[in-house]
């Protein structure tokens, strides 16, 4: 049986996209993630404070199976202003933003360790801009 109208399904996987849940961040983020031309080409995670508690929460089997199922080469990690998981767990609002950024960090050092052919970027949305901006990471 030939199995029509999935077109998508011809294209590879490129990335692995781990995101908060937050649904004010899902149309700017699927938008631009379709503008760095991952549309269709990326599993998502997509969690409460997306790396927040990263080991404890056993994040690390999804990209695991994002390697060995679909050869993902990037893994893009999303995190957002004004986060409620960050903000229910007792962080106030200007040490927000140094928390989820240790956090990240922590996650892309754990993801390099076992998986160093990944390229791991992390990302920062912004209430008030469309696209996220890069986390430089000095590590
Ligand atoms: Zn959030």
């Amino acid at each position: 049986m030939v199995v029509t109208g999935l077109p998508m399904a011809t294209k590879e996987c490129i990335a692995l996209v781990i995101s908060c849940m937050d649904y004010r961040f899902q149309a700017p983020m699927h938008a631009w993630l379709k503008k760095m031309g991952l549309e269709s080409r990326y599993d998502l995670v997509c969690l409460p404070g997306a790396t927040k508690d990263f080991e404890q929460r056993g994040l690390m089997e999804f990209v695991n199976l994002a390697v060995e199922l679909h050869k993902i080469r990037e893994v893009h990690v999303v995190h957002h202003e004004d986060c409620g998981a960050y903000r229910l767990a007792g962080w106030q609002k200007e040490h927000e933003l140094p928390a989820q950024q240790e956090d990240m960090k922590k996650a892309k050092r754990v993801i390099t360790e076992r998986h160093p052919q990944l390229r791991v970027k992390l990302w920062f949305l912004r209430l008030n801009r469309e696209e996220p901006e890069e986390l430089q990471v000095g590590d």
